[in-house]
């Protein structure tokens, strides 16, 4: 259950205080990856010489297993910027910067200035800079609140703890063709030796969802599958309300994790093969970029949105 906590109690969650660290088992994460690349063997076969390498991380993964079509469609459409992307991107640089510096000064002009020096990849900087005033001033005020929350209610962490910000994670399968992928926004906790000591944090600028621990318990496969020994706690930090979400990490949840993991990476082979993607309509049919050319997800919608030319998706309604 999330909490709000102050610095002192977001420690304790952080560190979970009277819950003994697991003992690693040598053979688990062998024996994952050995799951993993048996389960993917037949799909993997199935690809043609020179198909780029199928990377699986949290939002494939969560696109894939909604909707094959919806990923399909997403992958061909242009990337939209909104105001919750760039909010997100902000308080992510700023939060970033608190761990590592200890100092926010500006926040609005702080995370500009780390797009400036880091690259901006989602074009945040030209976004904001075409937000009519209004908009902009609202952004500025939510980015403010947000930082206000990260210096208020999270400890800088003791160089001791190690804290990485943006860990990269990357697990070749297979030989290198299914590479399992994702960015950590902050570890703490040094490499495991016989019991497990890594902690591992996300940050959310937006509303809680119960979506968000798939994609944690992704990254603590990750963790184990790299580094041989799954973390002990996974947290996601929630930067609007403070609360905390954090759990500890058992066999059960890796192998929950796995099992979805082998399911999306099986079907992002799938599209990456050529293979027709399936179709099942969702809640979010109605905001779905394939929406005008799938008439199984109008109907899902109650929309009358016109179909448009989609090849094969406008006369082929798919497995509803
Ligand atoms: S509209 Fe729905 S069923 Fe159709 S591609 Fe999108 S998510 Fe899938």
């Amino acid at each position: 259950m999330a909490a709000v906590l102050d610095r002192d109690g977001l420690l304790r969650r952080l560190r979970g205080d009277g819950v003994p660290r697991p003992v690693i088992d040598p053979g688990l994460a062998g024996g994952l990856r050995d799951w993993l690349e048996d389960g993917l063997v037949e799909s993997v076969a199935a690809l043609a010489a020179g198909t780029d390498v199928v990377r699986v991380n949290k939002e494939s993964l969560n696109q894939v297993l909604l909707c094959e079509a919806h990923l399909v469609a997403g992958r061909s459409a242009p990337r939209v910027g909104t105001v919750e992307l760039a909010r997100g991107s902000m308080v992510d640089a700023l939060f970033r910067q608190w761990v590592t510096t200890g100092v926010i000064d500006d926040p609005w002009a702080d995370a500009l200035a780390a797009f400036e020096a880091d690259g901006d990849r989602d074009g945040v900087i030209s976004f904001v800079s075409e937000l009519p005033a209004a908009h902009q001033r609202r952004l500025r005020a939510e980015v403010g609140e947000h930082a206000a929350h990260i210096t208020q209610r999270w400890p800088v962490p003791s160089p001791a703890w190690l804290p990485r910000t943006q860990e990269r994670l990357e697990v070749p399968l297979c030989g290198g063709r299914v590479v399992l992928a994702g960015v950590i926004d902050l570890v703490l906790g040094s490499p495991a030796q016989d019991r497990a000591s890594v902690c591992l944090v996300e940050l959310k600028s937006g509303a809680r969802r119960i979506e968000h621990r798939p994609d944690l318990h992704f990254y603590a496969l990750l963790e184990a599958l790299r580094s041989g020994a799954p973390p002990f706690r996974i947290a996601t930090y929630y930067s609007g309300t403070g609360e905390l979400d954090a759990e500890p990490v058992g066999e059960d949840t890796l192998v929950g994790a796995l099992s979805r993991a082998l399911d999306g990476a099986i079907r992002l082979c799938r599209v990456s093969a050529g293979v027709e993607p399936e179709r099942h309509p969702n809640h979010l049919c109605a905001w779905c970029v394939g929406l005008p050319g799938c008439p199984p997800g109008q109907q899902r919608a109650g929309t009358d949105v016109p179909l448009v030319s989609a090849g094969r998706a406008e006369t082929d309604p798919g497995p509803a």
